[in-house]
């Protein structure tokens, strides 16, 4: 079986009574997938909790709109809703119950205080609660757990799995006799497959000028990867090379003359191991 999909990692991590039985047998035999899952477990476990709000700052409103925006949320959850919050509380200011710090409400009975969680505090009345903020009702946290939890997969899918250049070998380049040039080379391949040479060296001491080459173990075989006219340079590997029969990584000194073989002047050499 291929990986778990996105939105199979998703479906799974949201909803425990999901009923995908491959995909879940899936997750116990790969390790990979189920890094992925327990990544997005976690997010749904830190947005499904709504968060005990009285012992935070209130943020600004810009907060809530990056928010709304970096999740796509729809138009009738618009309303930065700790702004409604505090509009809700000077609105009981003014009822003569002094700026928003009361702890308890002068002119209503206990019994009609509204337990929301911890926010008891303000002068809540009766039918304050069917009009809670829509923050403040569950299906508001799950829809925004699934929206963080898409988020948050594209992120670790990202991260764990880039078509980045994989370094396939490498070598110290190590100056020969006259020389002291010295500097490393690796052969790294693209997302595509396609191989290339990458050179350094600390100083440019060609007479002439630099060539690089690929050559085998004893000498007899050798393929010129190019011309390098500073002291780096990236050459691309011939496709099907087979880099293990030529893997001396050779930098020369050529001389103007046109002749296209190697001058058999080295300025320094080493042998990629991967
Ligand atoms: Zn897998």
């Amino acid at each position: 079986m291929p990986h778990l999909d996105p939105e199979q990692l998703s479906l799974l991590a949201l909803y425990d009574d999901w009923e995908d039985p491959a995909a879940r047998e899936h997750l116990l035999a790969c390790p990979e997938c189920a890094a992925d899952y327990a990544a997005l477990r976690r997010t749904v476990e830190a947005v499904k909790t709504t968060p005990d709000t009285s012992r935070l700052s209130v943020p600004g409103p810009q907060v809530w709109e990056g928010i709304h925006r970096g999740l796509g949320l729809g138009e009738s959850v618009r309303e930065d809703p700790l702004a409604v919050e505090a509009s809700n509380e000077a609105a009981a200011g003014q009822d003569g119950a002094g700026p928003a710090t009361t702890d308890a409400p002068k002119d209503v009975p206990p019994s009609d205080v509204i337990p929301l969680g911890s926010r008891t505090k303000g002068a809540k009345t009766k039918g304050t609660r069917a009009k809670a903020a829509w923050w403040q009702r569950p299906g508001t946290w799950l829809a925004a757990a699934a929206a963080a939890v898409l988020v948050v997969f594209g992120a670790v899918w990202a991260l764990s799995r880039p078509p980045q250049p994989r370094e396939l070998a490498a070598a110290q380049l190590a100056p020969l006799a006259q020389y002291s040039a010295a500097g490393s080379a690796k052969v790294v391949a693209a997302a595509d497959g396609s191989r290339s040479l990458e050179v350094s060296l600390d100083k440019d001491e060609a007479k002439g000028y630099q060539e690089v080459w690929l050559i085998a173990p004893d000498l007899s075989k050798l393929v010129s990867l190019g011309v390098m006219n500073s002291t780096s340079g990236t050459f691309q590997v011939p496709a099907g090379l087979d880099i293990s029969q030529y893997p001396l990584v050779d930098v020369s000194d050529e001389p103007m003359d046109g002749n296209p073989a190697h001058s058999t002047v080295s300025i320094a050499r080493g042998t990629l191991t991967s």
